[in-house]
């Protein structure tokens, strides 16, 4: 592992996962670290998907739990971490956090690979970037809809092109999975899940407004934008209901059954 995991760490654990109690400001300097250090590093954004999902795929919890940096991700999150009486400082969510990491790269010279979506999209999102942060390098884009047998090819063109930075959009748990499996022979200093990001960078998807963020609401939008969500969608009461039981359980002191 990278110094992401010597460097001392403070989490705020969510039903089981542990999510670094950092704001926006402070990941982007850890992500700064891990750039330096030139060994790679896993950033995982935890949304109230991920973290669901997390309780009964034991490989992901296991990879989001051995990941270098875990940012709280939806309202949902930040919620249970209020409830749970540890809340974090702000959302830090994998768009936002894309976005301003491709304005420190364009600043400081790093290179950026984006790798996931549909054939078009990336190119899209590539270019709107590179003329909102002009100098951006990305050094290579590659859709994520390859077969298995051409997996070793994405690899090596990943691999040739030398990035600082590679942004997976397969969404979760695909991307982490896809990551972790490979991060060894990848050798990028840092590659992170972004989900969805490339759909709203290219324009494809309208991000949900501001206040239906605020209000736990983005779910509302994501099903209006696409029907296809209510498998993700469903699992909002889970997460909900396993967060209020967790709240409780900790007022009355008693242990979580994990
Ligand atoms: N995707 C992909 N390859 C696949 C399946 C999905 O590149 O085999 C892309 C898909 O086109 C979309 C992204 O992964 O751009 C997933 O977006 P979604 O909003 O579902 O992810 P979330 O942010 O909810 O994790």
């Amino acid at each position: 592992m990278g110094d992401g995991n010597v460097r001392n760490r403070k989490y705020t654990e969510i039903l089981g996962i542990k999510i670094d109690a950092l704001d926006m400001a402070s990941s982007l300097e850890v992500i700064e670290g891990f750039i330096r250090s030139r060994t790679p590093h896993i950033v995982v954004t935890a949304d109230s998907y991920c973290v669901t999902l997390a309780q009964k795929d034991r490989e992901l919890r296991e990879i989001v739990n051995s990941a270098d940096l875990v940012t709280p991700d939806s309202a949902g999150v930040l919620l249970a971490a209020r409830l749970n009486g540890t809340p974090f400082a702000e959302r830090v969510s994998g768009v936002d956090m894309l976005v301003l990491l491709c304005e420190r790269a364009s600043r400081l010279g790093h290179r950026v690979f984006l790798l996931g979506a549909a054939p078009g999209v990336a190119e899209t999102a590539a270019k709107n970037l590179t003329k909102r942060f002009p100098g951006l390098k990305i050094v290579g884009i590659q859709h994520g809809y390859f077969g298995p047998d051409e997996t070793d090819a994405v690899i090596k063109s990943i691999r040739d092109a030398q990035p600082d930075l590679l942004f997976v959009a397969f969404g979760i748990p695909m991307q982490e999975k896809w990551i972790s499996k490979h991060k060894d022979v990848l050798q990028v200093p840092v590659a992170m899940g972004v989900g969805g990001s490339f759909d709203v960078l290219s324009g494809k998807v309208k991000r949900a407004p501001e206040w239906m963020q605020r209000y736990c609401l983005e779910w509302v939008h994501r099903l209006m934008s696409n029907p296809r969500k209510i498998s993700k969608v469903m699992t909002l009461p889970a997460f909900a209901t396993m967060a209020l039981g967790a709240a409780a359980a900790k007022r009355l002191g008693l242990k979580p059954r994990r």
